[in-house]
């Protein structure tokens, strides 16, 4: 059996094949589930390359190399959630040390934040990333962390990227990008001079609304020492059968993110033409204030759309449970389409902070059903808004 040397095939072929070689002792083509916790040793200290399996496992292995290939990264590390992804990273970061944030990132981040690793001395504000002159100001002399997410959640808003980088190297501080929203297909932001990127594993990635599980990716050698380190000292490594998950779904990436993005625009400009609906928000629309830098440093827009409904808060409430394809629940990027309502859902616990949204706005996670059940639903859904609004009035 010879072997290819993956990195240098293109994206569609590293996210089958990367890390992913059949496995050596059977010929089975698809990884194996490890599903062991300990490895038997020839003698003392002498293995082959396992030995406990929070340290290292197989399957992890197999995860960890496909997401490096796929973010274009020398490393990747695997973790339980999007979050433990998260944690891991901060502990880079000392007492004394500062953190810029986006003013709208995802709520599990700023809680992490805010009421976890701010007690431990680490000083964190939160700026308005899609403005490079507000990252500026935002920075600090002790500024060692600056965190990204683009596009945003729920607003869609779009941050540079290169921009951004670049202000944070001359000021000494690593740019951390979640880029859980656009997913690796669609955006790489190593190539645009970010230091890590980092994924809910659980969204587009998984892509089955499945499984929890998190990534980091990068290149520097010695910050992969110790975030390899902490992922076995702290210990919040994914399941052997949920890396596996996510194996799975790595490999037809492409396909659901073409098919998604396809979609969106196509309900994106449908919503833009409706007079119920007041303000669409998706970077592809030439009408949305990020969609050059978008166009820059995308290749496509993704599958999250959100907008407005006139007629407030009952219009809004009101669309989200009229939907019959458009499941109501949290959560995105799986291969079917959910909808929310983000101000009293995902965002209800930032109400009354710089963070709260408004009260009539919708999110949509724009799965990858056929396009014309997806608007036939929405054209009901607004009919019904229609008709309970005129009721009333
Ligand atoms: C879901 C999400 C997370 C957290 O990931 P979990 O897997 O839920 O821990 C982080 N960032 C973004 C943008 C997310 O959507």
């Amino acid at each position: 059996m010879s072997t290819h040397d993956w990195n240098t095939s293109h994206f569609e072929t590293r996210a089958i094949h990367a890390g992913q070689d059949p496995d050596p002792s059977t010929g089975a083509i698809i990884t194996p589930i490890f599903q062991t916790s300990t490895f038997v040793q020839e003698a003392v200290g002498e293995h082959k390359g396992y030995d406990y399996a929070r340290s290292d496992n197989p399957t992890r292995t197999a995860l960890q190399t496909a997401l490096a290939s796929l973010e274009g990264g020398a490393w990747g590390l695997s973790h339980a959630s999007g979050l433990a992804a998260a944690q891991n990273l901060f502990y880079l970061v000392r007492p004394g040390d500062h953190v810029l944030l986006s003013n709208d990132a995802y709520g599990g981040t700023y809680r992490l934040v805010a009421k976890v690793i701010a007690n431990y001395g680490i000083e964190f504000d939160l700026v308005e990333m899609s403005d490079l002159v507000s990252v500026r100001a935002g920075i600090k002399p002790n500024t060692k962390l600056v965190w990204v997410e683009t596009p945003t959640n729920p607003y869609l808003k779009i941050v540079d990227i290169a921009g951004v980088a670049e202000i944070a190297h001359d000021a000494g501080a690593k740019l951390v990008v979640d880029n859980t929203f656009a997913s690796p297909y669609l955006q790489q932001p190593l190539a645009h001079g970010a230091d890590f990127v980092l994924h809910s594993a659980t969204k587009y990635l998984g892509g089955h609304s499945d499984v929890i599980g998190g990534a980091l990716i990068g290149n520097d050698e010695e910050t992969y020492a110790t975030l390899k380190f902490m992922q076995n000292a702290a210990g919040a490594v994914p399941a052997p059968f949920d890396s596996w998950l996510i194996l799975r779904g790595l490999k037809t990436l492409g396909v659901r993110m073409d098919r998604h993005s396809a979609n969106a625009r196509a309900v994106a400009e449908y919503l833009e033409r409706q007079d119920l609906v007041d303000q669409v928000f998706y970077p592809g629309l030439t009408s949305h204030p990020g969609h050059d830098v978008a166009a820059r440093q995308m290749s496509d827009f993704s599958g999250m759309v959100s907008f407005t409904t006139r007629g407030g808060f009952e219009s809004a409430k009101a669309f989200v449970e009229s939907t019959t394809v458009f499941q109501l629940a949290e959560s995105l990027g799986g291969v079917e389409s959910l909808v929310e309502h983000p101000g009293q859902m995902t965002h209800l616990s930032v109400a009354g902070t710089g963070a709260a949204v408004a009260d009539n706005l919708v999110r949509l996670s724009v799965g990858i059903e056929h396009i014309d059940d997806l608007l036939g639903d929405i054209e009901a859904a607004l009919a019904a808004v229609s008709q309970k609004l005129s009721v009333r009035v």
